[in-house]
């Protein structure tokens, strides 16, 4: 009779039990950890071959997954443990049915795409997106033979009339980057509801601790988890959270082009970023309030937007969609302005931050608990032609901070300096 696996005992040599130890150990139950364990291991060892037949067949059948007793893992690019975990949790917290991660925000764009279009077949986006996904649409889609569209979804009666015979998806931002315009989730929604087309919103700027735009009726949800959701600027990730239609295609899709989130960039998102955002949340929108009225102030900025000024002109709209768990008004910490003398004088400001400020940092991307600040046209929007930032608002004179949890008051005398130079 063959010995049971997992003992080790000789003749096995000690070399051999260090590279695998104890097939079997009490130590593997989640059920008893305080915080989730990471599970990195690029495969499974499956104990017998039917075990594997029914994980590989059971992968994006919903059906065969609910029969079976708990989960079969196989390969990390299927299936693993930590990550299932943190898509559980996204899941819970954006109100969809189901949540597939993938490695970057833009693999998840590409994948709520992927699942949804044909060749043939037509996207229409808001006139401003962030840079890479509008490289996406243009440079790429295209060669799938799918045609891109840019409408202002600010007044949906336009979007209305854009959608065609051919039309299968639209996408948007709201709060949109960098801009901060909000688009009407609930508008637009009806619309492509009843047009026969996906509702798919980029919901990065807001976390689902401001917005939940499938409660509002959105077909999907897309995120950057390398932003807020992450917080601490330590990981990329990005996400998908729809309905369960759509599950065992996106699983589909990841498996087959890859671009799956390493368990050990979603395990500190698990166990940092998604228990401290409210927290982190609430601080950076006190802050960004307290940054708009400072810049709306200055004489030297010819605009501020910030969906939380008396001044937002969307004011009543961002009030009534931007809400956080309790149902209070929650803007987000993302500020755009402009400075007078354009983009020379908002290159000094940027400038003068990257070297002599110490609460602002000049670089990309946000969401993190230290304050960003960025020129979008220059830097993460520069793949949109002249006539696609002038359609989205985006002005050269433009500066987007992403403010972090400082001290108001030093985020503002490091701005009161940077100013002066403009
Ligand atoms: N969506 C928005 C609104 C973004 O700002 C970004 C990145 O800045 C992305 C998607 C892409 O995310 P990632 O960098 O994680 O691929």
């Amino acid at each position: 009779m063959p010995k049971r696996r997992g003992a080790y005992q000789p003749p096995y040599s000690k070399h051999s039990f260090l590279v695998h130890g104890k097939f079997l150990t009490s130590k593997w139950d989640f059920e008893h950890h305080v915080v989730p364990p990471i599970s990195s291991s690029s495969t499974y060892r499956l104990e017998s071959a039917q075990r594997g037949a029914s994980g590989f067949c059971g992968y994006v059948d919903p059906q065969a997954r609910a029969r079976r007793r708990g989960e079969i893992f196989i390969y990390d690019r299927l299936d693993e443990p930590t990550r299932a975990m943190l898509e559980e949790r996204l899941a819970f917290v954006e109100e969809g049915e189901r949540c597939v991660t993938f490695a970057t925000g833009m693999a998840a764009i590409a994948a709520a795409l992927g699942v949804v279009l044909r060749s043939g077949d037509e996207v229409v986006a808001h006139h401003a997106l962030y840079g890479c996904t509008y490289s996406l649409l243009t440079t790429w889609m295209p060669r799938m033979g799918i045609r891109a569209r840019y409408v202002d979804f600010t007044d949906p009666r336009r979007l209305e009339r854009a959608i065609g015979r051919r039309t299968r998806a639209v996408l948007f931002e709201t709060p949109v980057n960098p801009t901060l315009e909000v688009i009407d989730i609930a508008a637009v929604a009806g619309i492509c509801r009843r047009r026969g087309v996906i509702s798919i919103v980029d919901n990065t700027f807001a976390t689902p601790f401001c917005q939940r735009p499938l409660s509002l009726g959105a077909d999907m949800v897309v995120h950057s988890l390398t932003k807020n959701i992450c917080g601490f600027g330590t990981d990329m990730g990005g996400a998908v959270v729809t309905r369960r239609q759509f599950e065992g295609d996106l699983l589909l899709y990841r498996k087959d082009f890859g671009g799956v989130l390493s368990p050990k960039n979603a395990w500190p998102i698990l166990v940092y970023g998604l228990p401290s955002l409210e927290l982190r949340m609430r601080k950076e929108e006190q802050n960004a309030l307290e940054v708009a009225r400072f810049l709306e102030g200055h004489p030297k900025v010819a605009r501020v937007v910030y969906p939380g000024l008396e001044s937002f002109p969307q004011r009543a709209l961002a009030r009534r969609q931007m809400t956080d768990f309790d149902g209070t008004f929650a803007p987000s910490n993302m500020i755009y302005f402009v400075v007078k003398g354009g983009e020379p004088a908002a290159s000094r400001l940027v400038n003068h931050c990257a070297r002599h400020a110490y609460t602002i940092t000049l670089a990309v991307s946000l969401g993190q608990i230290r304050t960003l600040i960025e020129m979008p046209t220059a830097m993460t929007h520069s793949a949109l032609p002249a006539g696609a930032r002038r359609a989205g608002h985006l002005d050269p004179g433009g500066v987007r901070l992403s403010v972090g949890i400082e001290d108001a008051g030093d985020l503002i005398h490091d701005l009161r300096e940077a100013l002066q130079t403009c």
